[in-house]
């Protein structure tokens, strides 16, 4: 069993029902659709072939909406040439939308001006450029540049020491997500969150829309999110630890670092946790992973994130149904091995020793349990036993789809729709149903937690 899960980016190389149907049985849990690209009925059509492919196969598999946010962009220059800069030159950026040459451009997000202070950073394509403000106003930014020999048209634009006065949805992100919540997606992940606040804005946006049960994941990107990771994690209902932009707004050597800090915090706080970016990247042009990308999969399982990710690899490479094999092959190794050596889920703090969720990974551990079954009425009580990291698979008994595919995205849980089985409690035979015959198993009904042995 592979207890690691796989969210892929689904995207031009992919999207096609025939591969994305080869994908989903090759192991894809979660399908990230993402909005920084395609939009409204484009998205839509995908939402609909994914669904149908989850019947086809007859297994749940969660969609999730990936907003833009507001990731900033200057302008366009002149030509599209690139313009050579000095260290120690002065650069403009201002809300004047004439092309820039190659002593100012434009910056369309004006708004921002009047987050920045004297002495901020500014970094642009990806880290490779590095400024500081030498004054601001409301219409203006001059810098002195201190990394980079040349600018040029649309470079991201970050600002790693600025507390970002705006809000975390752009329009553009309030019509996507308009658009996507009539099409009731699982999850939604939320970029540029910068403080709990951001959440509560995107929670109160989608409740005023829908009572459908949408879930809300944060993407961490930006060091004052990483400050106040318990506050966010909290606030939301899962964490995604987007390492493209988090390596570019904090020091790279650091991003090992924060995601162990993560995924601790998280556990204490039950929200499960995706590894994302740059997973098996050099698939976009090869058949194999480089050793340094298998040890980056295999790390996540064993710090028991909840799931990896793919981006590029999958929506712009040669061979995508490939790098879910891959990432599969890699997880499920590692998951057993790491089983086989298991994480001492009694050692977190802040879990007191007569919690409940606790306790459930106790009994199931000391005696040896084949599985923990759960009656889920919803995703909570599920999301905490899993948040134990108990080593041990959790099955999922669903009375509806929405909780199945929800719950696709949790460490070690496998989610089944079975009303039957679920009007029953029929422990057994949901046991059976994933192969699992002998042994003890832990039922977990609401408050009710037995155990019993399989026959
Ligand atoms: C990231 O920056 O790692 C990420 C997942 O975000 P996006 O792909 O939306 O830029």
């Amino acid at each position: 069993m592979r207890f690691t899960k796989i969210t892929a980016s689904i995207g031009p190389k992919c999207e096609d029902k025939k591969t994305l149907k080869q994908m989903i049985a090759a192991g894809v849990n979660i399908c990230r659709l993402n909005f920084s690209h395609d939009t409204g009925a484009v998205q839509g059509k995908k939402i609909d072939m994914i669904r149908k492919i989850s019947d086809e196969l007859n297994t749940p598999v969660a969609i999730m909406i990936d907003l833009q946010g507001p990731k900033h962009r200057i302008g366009n220059f002149e030509t599209e040439d690139k313009y050579p800069l000095t260290i120690g030159q002065k650069f403009t950026f201002d809300s004047d939308p004439t092309p820039g040459d190659g002593t100012r451009v434009n910056l369309p997000d004006a708004d921002v001006m009047k987050s920045l202070n004297v002495g901020d950073r500014i970094l642009l394509n990806d880290g490779k450029i590095e400024m500081t403000v030498d004054s601001v106003t409301p219409d203006k930014i001059v810098a002195v540049v201190v990394r980079g020999d040349a600018i040029w048209s649309r470079r991201g634009f970050n600002l790693p020491d600025t507390e970002i006065d705006t809000s975390v949805l752009t329009d553009k992100d309030r019509m996507d997500l308009e658009y996507a919540i009539t099409k009731n997606p699982d999850w939604v992940a939320i970029s540029f969150v910068q403080r709990p606040e951001d959440v509560a804005e995107v929670r109160d946006f989608i409740t005023a829309r829908t009572s459908h049960p949408i879930k809300i994941i944060a993407k961490i990107e930006r060091p004052n999110a990483v400050a106040r990771i318990s506050d966010i994690a909290a606030a939301a209902d899962g964490i995604m630890i987007a390492r493209g932009d988090l390596a570019v707004e904090v020091p790279f050597e650091q991003v090992p670092a924060i995601s162990r800090h993560i995924i601790r915090e998280c556990r204490k706080l039950n929200r499960p946790v995706i590894m994302a970016t740059q997973m098996l990247g050099t698939m976009v042009d090869n058949e194999f992973p480089t050793r340094a990308e298998i040890s980056d999969v295999a790390n996540a399982a064993y710090l028991r994130a909840d799931s990896t990710m793919t981006s590029e690899e999958t929506t712009m490479g040669i061979n995508p149904v490939n790098v879910i094999n891959t990432m599969n092959k890699i997880l499920t190794y590692s998951d057993n091995d790491a089983i086989a050596n298991p994480y001492d889920w009694s050692r977190v703090e802040n879990i007191p020793e007569n919690d409940w969720s606790r306790s459930v990974a106790s009994m199931a551990y000391l005696n040896r349990a084949a599985a923990i079954v759960v009656f889920a009425r919803d995703t909570n009580i599920t999301m905490q036993i899993s948040c134990r990291k108990p080593d041990i698979p959790i099955i999922a008994v669903c009375a509806d789809t929405a909780t199945a595919n929800q719950l696709c995205i949790l460490r070690g849980v496998f989610p089944v729709f079975d009303t039957d089985l679920f009007a029953q409690r029929d422990a057994f035979n949901s046991a059976h149903k994933f192969g699992i015959r002998d042994g003890k198993i832990v039922i977990v009904d609401d408050d009710k937690i037995s155990l019993r042995t399989l026959d």
